[in-house]
């Protein structure tokens, strides 16, 4: 048995993250073949054997950070004297012998932060950027849930399937081409690409603020973290800590959700093969965007969703420009129906089996997809102990506007505080938390909170909806505009949604906006800005936007306002 080392990364990098592990355990491998990408700010790196044997053991983990000296394989073989195409450029052998042992360390810092999703390296980020010493404790891989399981592998999907869809379209732009297919391996290897280029820019960010980086599990001993694995065993005392753990999704309790062919967000990530049916269980936002993604792609797709429609926190206007889409596109959908059950069949097909106006119904898949929420990490570190409150709902830790938790040490920032799970939230909360910490006085400040949803045609929404309004009694006054009135959205072929401005009636400040449309998720940004900063509508009558675009329908909807678009009637 022979333990390979790890001898050189990038230029004079010392560590990387481990990207995807190309080998498996009991493979076959020849001097030159790529054992796995590792990521580091410098760039990706392939580390390549120089032997040809057998796997015997992969010592690293995706997400892990590694470096130089550290074991990362086991094999049986031997060196080749074929030589792998980077070997002859180096003089030495690239590994060494023998088990490198957990290097023992004690830190002392202005901030540690646990979690190092988009609320706690944004927060590492800031602190630095502020002067603080801090320590980031991540045990899986830096960017979180947002970079490596959500935000961003979900829309580089969201981009193969759109190019797909238009492709197929192309004829009515004049553009003819042959039938176009998806290949799902090549989407996943390219959504792994995005996530490898931004998780090793993370790295790199850390390194150039000088942030103590240390991958592994954070346990709380007392006040103090503990890191303990094969390769760290640190303590770190910090004088304030950042709670920034997130959350997980969750399955729901039913017959046959624990087969192996019932996937979660994160599951689904990693498909080699488009499903040709697939039935999803939550219609919510994460659950229609793969709706979307694998109905363009291919697949026969049914929603079955608990409340009364999909996307139920969105106006009726919105739900319905979607339903409609949806039934256009043959994405079916059952609402007011309860998932009881799901079977196998012998053929390998899942069935589901749910309630529907008191009828029991069933629908077939290749694979079930589970999209019915995500619950906060409550269980990562030693709440109780440490006096940690939750919130009212006991589904969150409970924190004041400052970020700050019911022990004045402990700050708690993003999903794991459930108050909206999104990673712009955690990112700003993570902002006030360490501001706050630094002796400043800041307030987070949930107004206006842009939410962007990638399904066909894109949704953009902040602060106020209709329905709030109703619920809140407010007395308000709608402006609305139809893309089908807009030149750029029909020279796009996307004249579907609108953009509506919802005012207060008496003092005409913007209260909340839905772009639901062509470039809807970058267009709310514009109404993000005048409701934070407390605009009144008539104050953008003379502001002029540049024409042809689909962001002259912000202007006719507020002109709608008043005296009325000058292209609707
Ligand atoms: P996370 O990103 O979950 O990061 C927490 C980190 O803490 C994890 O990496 C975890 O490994 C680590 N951790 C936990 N316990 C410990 C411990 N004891 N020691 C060390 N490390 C620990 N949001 C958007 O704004 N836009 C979108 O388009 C969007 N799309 C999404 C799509 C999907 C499929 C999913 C699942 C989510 C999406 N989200 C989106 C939500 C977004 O991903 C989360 O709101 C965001 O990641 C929360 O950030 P966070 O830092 O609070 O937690």
């Amino acid at each position: 048995m022979i333990e390979i080392n790890l001898k050189k990364l990038s230029g004079h990098d010392k560590s990387a993250t481990v990207g995807k592990i190309l080998v498996s355990e009991n493979q076959r491998i020849k001097a030159g073949d790529i054992l796995f990408n590792a990521e580091s700010g410098k760039g990706n790196v392939k580390v390549k054997s120089e032997y040809d044997g057998t796997i015997l053991k992969v010592l690293i983990k995706e997400g892990e950070e590694v470096k130089i000296g550290d074991a990362i394989f086991q094999i049986h073989g031997e060196k080749s004297s074929v030589n792998a195409e980077n070997a002859k450029t180096e003089k030495k052998s690239s590994y060494s012998f023998g088990i490198a042992k957990p290097k023992k360390e004690d830190v002392q810092c202005d901030i540690a932060i646990i979690g190092g999703g988009p609320g706690g390296y944004v927060a590492a980020i800031r602190a630095a950027q502020l002067g603080a010493k801090v320590t980031l404790i991540e045990k899986d891989r830096l960017g979180g849930t947002c970079l490596n399981y959500g935000c961003i592998p979900t829309k580089s999907f969201v981009k193969s399937a759109h190019l797909l869809d238009e492709i197929k379209h192309a004829e009515q732009f004049g553009i003819l081409v042959d039938e176009p297919k998806a290949d799902m391996a090549k989407i996943v290897d390219r959504k792994d690409e995005v996530v490898s280029t931004l998780v090793g820019g993370i790295q790199y960010l850390l390194e150039s603020w000088n942030i103590k980086y240390i991958n592994g599990e954070a346990r709380l001993e007392g006040e103090a973290i503990v890191v303990k694995n094969k390769k760290v065993d640190a303590t770190i005392q910090a004088k304030n800590i950042i709670l920034a753990v997130g959350s997980t999704a969750v399955k729901l309790n039913i017959p046959g959700a624990d087969l192996e062919k019932v996937l979660t967000n994160k599951d689904i990530l990693e498909l080699k093969e488009i499903p040709e049916s697939l039935t999803i269980i939550g219609g919510g936002i994460i659950g229609m965007e793969f709706a979307f993604i694998f109905n363009a792609l291919g697949s026969q797709v049914t929603v079955i969703e608990y409340m009364d429609t999909t996307l139920c926190t969105l106006d009726d206007d919105i739900i319905e420009v979607i339903q409609l889409e949806c039934d256009q596109r043959n994405i079916k959908y059952f609402c007011s129906a309860k998932a009881g059950s799901i079977l196998e069949t012998d053929s390998g097909k899942l069935i589901t089996e749910f309630e529907k106006d008191e009828k029991r119904q069933y629908t077939i898949g290749d694979y079930v997809l589970m999209s019915v929420g995500r619950r906060a990490n409550l269980d990562s570190v030693e709440l109780e102990a440490l006096n940690i409150e939750l919130n009212e709902r006991k589904n969150g830790i409970k924190v004041n506007n400052q970020m700050r938790t019911t022990n004045n040490k402990f700050y708690a920032i993003g999903d794991v505080t459930n108050i909206i799970q999104l990673a712009h939230v955690a990112s700003h909360q993570g902002i006030v938390a360490v501001e706050n910490i630094l002796g400043q006085n800041i307030e987070m400040k949930y107004e206006a909170i842009p939410s962007a949803v990638f399904v066909s045609p894109e949704i953009g929404t902040v602060g106020i909806s209709e329905k709030e309004a109703s619920e809140k009694n407010l007395n308000i006054k709608i402006g609305k505009f139809p893309f089908a009135a807009n030149g750029k959205a029909l020279t796009l072929g996307s004249p579907e949604g609108f953009v509506k401005v919802i005012a207060d009636s008496e003092s005409d400040v913007i209260l909340g906006a839905a772009v639901v449309g062509p470039n809807a998720t970058d267009m709310i940004a514009t109404f993000t800005f005048l409701i934070e900063n407390q605009v009144t509508f008539d104050k953008l009558s003379h502001t002029v936007f540049a024409h042809p675009t689909t962001a002259e329908s912000i202007h006719e909807a507020l002109l709608s306002l008043k005296d009325g678009a000058i292209h609707f009637a």
